[in-house]
């Protein structure tokens, strides 16, 4: 009897360590319909439930009995390569992507980063036209970025696969994922329509809080 409540003393034990060295799949900061019918709750639910959260899943496995295991997502993506740098930045630039949207977001940027916006692209209207223009030049799976560069410019940046603007030395602003899983199931092959309609639901007061923490 003693020694069976050591092993489960030990294999709790063993449970609680692997918890709390795993990286945790963040909640959406919105219900899944919320940002309907611009991005359905079908769409959400495959794309923050499956393949968010499976990279997240993935990464944990990988990890485990490496030197990864308990640093950060931000530490991973920073210096990791291969397979787990894969999983991670997945990770890292979908969390990126799902924090950047508001349900019925009306918000326009303003201040320091409305005047970046202006001398960088000559409008918010420049700014979209271009990134979109990119989203859709973009061969196959990846992302598009606004990004700042360390002297404070902004500029696009577009990344293949699983590709990430701080591996670039670049701070992201705001993104668009043109994966086709972020867009298939609601506008099928039509990117350009899925990036158009994502513009609406920018949260644009969370994007002026990134650049000022950037700005610090
Ligand atoms: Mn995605």
């Amino acid at each position: 009897m003693f020694f069976l409540c050591l092993l489960l003393a030990l294999m709790m034990t063993t449970t609680t360590n692997a918890t709390t060295t795993a990286i945790e799949v963040k909640a959406l900061p919105y219900a899944y319909d919320a940002l309907a019918p611009a991005i359905s709750e079908e769409t959400m639910r495959f794309h923050h439930d499956k393949h968010y959260a499976g990279y997240v899943a993935k990464l944990n496995e990988l990890i485990a009995d490496t030197p990864y295991a308990g640093q950060s997502l931000e530490e991973i993506v920073l210096t990791s390569d291969g397979s787990i740098f894969n999983q991670a930045a997945q990770a890292w630039n979908h969390e990126f992507y799902f924090e950047q949207f508001a349900p019925g977001a009306t918000s326009a940027p303003t201040g320091p980063l409305l005047d970046a916006i202006n001398e960088a692209f000559g409008s918010v209207e420049g700014l979209k036209s271009e990134l979109t223009k990119a989203a859709t030049a973009l061969f196959g799976s990846g992302w598009v970025w606004l990004v700042e560069d360390a002297t404070g410019k902004l500029s696009l940046l577009s990344t293949r696969n699983a590709g990430t603007p701080i591996r670039h030395g670049l701070s992201p602003l705001l993104c668009m994922d043109v994966w086709e899983h972020a867009y298939y199931i609601d506008y099928r092959n039509r990117r350009a329509d899925a990036v158009a309609a994502a513009w609406n639901l920018i949260d644009w007061k969370k994007v002026e809080r990134r650049y000022k923490r950037i700005r610090k």
